[in-house]
């Protein structure tokens, strides 16, 4: 199958050729098709199997054609990276087909508030926004919502777990009724299925199969305390042979001990967590893009919002939470190279996610035995789910070696004993939450300056449209990617 069989328009295919989509993939040959016949969409999809082209091309298609002309849909994103990101393909998209889109997310300059409000009176046919920030400017009366024909939830399971529950029904309850709605999400639990029968109309389902790693990757679990972490860490990065590396972890406290640690061992390494202003997270992540360093260390909230692969090495310092983001995560190595290694962290409370993972895989995974140095780590019991007995609860066993002491007061902070374990480490709303952090950069500045290059960007599309209609043909003048004014 081709793009070709979906009865796109050809400014839509021009552009799927510009960004060298060759051939659709299995979310995208499920999904275009049902979005293009206007129905409500439920899909399980990660990042990573190109779900955002799967709804960006049909919505696109119907905008550039759709003769709209008012903001028709709303795209609504967990963070301000996927904001960033899905508004980047709408642009690649949008120099051949005439779509124009502003993002909406938090940033902590002062100025970006008064630029984004322009941005939204003025208007455009897609909107992208985290919600928190959207419901902000939402209350000012300004946001035209009212004749919306699209609404997208992109990564809802993620916006769920950020608490964005409340703010997304209190949008949802001021868009019209008569609409299409499209729910994206990477996992389907209980609360996404409920959310989903309040806010779609006899959805149609879109359920892919996770693929599982490729057999070229060398997975690898350590079960560890969590103070053997980092020295384990320094012991393995003095054995393995780092072109680029992502470390993810659960704690946003773990990044600065974690990137300090592998300076220390000269490695050239960024922390990327909601600590940091939007212009230290972009700096970080264009570096590694770059090859300027060869380590990021990301907090899990933002993992997914991250659009690397092609790694030598993913570690996870802590268990993922769900078995779907291991398989995800392991899947960025060993995608350019035939090879590739995962090594993940395992204490003693997440000891019964492996099972879940194992099952997803199908195949069980190799549990190494700590360097001899480090004395026991804790005993594989895939039935424990609360923390342990009181013998494990402080961490190391008695004599369990004096590296992992050296890190205790830091890197133990589990919860109390008999408190009911996180499920994602500490702090999980703040990590992500758009609310409670003054957010960084200058999206508005870009903001602005985005939507003034794309009133421009549209116009001339539309020109170069008409150019095409009266016969003159476009490849001549047609870069061979597409255009950012980002
Ligand atoms: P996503 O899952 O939407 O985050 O997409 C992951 C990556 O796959 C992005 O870099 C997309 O540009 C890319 N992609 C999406 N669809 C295709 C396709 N049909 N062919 C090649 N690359 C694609």
């Amino acid at each position: 199958m081709d793009f070709h069989s979906f009865n796109l328009h050809e400014d839509v295919l021009t552009g799927i050729d510009s960004m060298g989509y060759n051939k659709p993939t299995p979310v995208q040959e499920q999904a275009i098709p049902l979005i293009l016949e206007q129905k409500d969409l439920i899909a399980c999809a990660q990042t990573g199997t190109g779900k955002t082209a799967a709804y960006l091309l049909p919505l696109i298609d119907r905008i550039s054609h759709g003769g709209y002309e008012h903001t028709s849909t709303l795209i609504l994103v967990p963070t301000r990276e996927l904001a960033k990101q899905i508004d980047e393909q709408v642009e690649g998209f949008g120099y051949f087909a005439s779509v124009s889109s502003i993002a909406i997310y938090g940033g902590n300059k002062g100025d970006d508030w008064e630029q984004q409000k322009r941005a939204l009176t003025t208007g455009a046919d897609i909107i992208i926004a985290t919600p928190g920030r959207l419901l902000s400017h939402m209350a000012m009366g300004y946001v035209k919502l009212d004749q919306l024909n699209h609404l997208v939830l992109d990564e809802a399971d993620k916006m769920l777990d950020m608490g964005f529950m409340d703010d997304l029904i209190k949008i949802i309850s001021q868009l019209p009724k008569q609409r299409q709605t499209l729910l994206f999400s990477a996992t389907m639990p209980r609360k996404i299925r409920d959310l989903a029968q309040q806010i779609l109309q006899q959805p149609a389902e879109v359920n892919l199969a996770i693929s599982k790693p490729a057999e070229g990757i060398d997975q690898r679990l350590y079960l560890t305390y969590d103070n053997q972490k980092l020295p384990l860490l320094e012991h393995l990065l003095r054995e393995l042979d780092v072109q680029s590396m992502i470390i993810f972890t659960s704690r946003k406290s773990n990044v600065t001990p974690i990137v300090r640690s592998l300076k220390k061992m000269n490695f050239t390494a960024e922390g990327i967590s909601s600590d940091m202003t939007q212009d230290e997270r972009e700096k970080a992540l264009q570096g590694f893009k770059n090859k300027q360093y060869q380590i990021v260390v990301a907090t899990d909230i933002l993992s997914r919002g991250i659009d690397i692969d092609s790694l030598s090495h993913v570690v996870n310092f802590d268990m993922p939470q769900d078995a779907e983001d291991y398989v995800h995560r392991v899947g960025r190595t060993a995608r350019a190279a035939s090879t590739g290694m995962a090594i993940t962290f395992v204490n003693e409370k997440d000891m019964y996610r492996v099972q879940k993972v194992e099952r997803l895989i199908e195949r069980e995974l190799p549990k190494l035995a700590l360097p001899d140095d480090f004395g026991p780590g804790p005993a594989y019991d895939p039935t424990r789910r609360d923390g342990g007995s009181a013998r494990h609860r402080g961490g190391n066993k008695p004599g369990s070696g004096s590296k992992g002491d050296r890190h205790r007061s830091k890197h133990h902070r589990g919860p109390k004993p008999g408190a009911a374990p996180r499920p994602d480490g500490a702090q999980p709303k703040q990590e992500g939450s758009e609310r409670p952090i003054k957010l960084a950069g200058q999206p508005g500045a870009e903001g602005e300056k985005k939507s003034g290059n794309r009133n421009r960007n549209r116009n001339r599309n539309r020109n170069r449209n008409k150019n095409r209609e009266q016969g003159s043909s476009p490849a001549s003048s047609t870069p061979a990617t597409p255009q950012s004014n980002s």
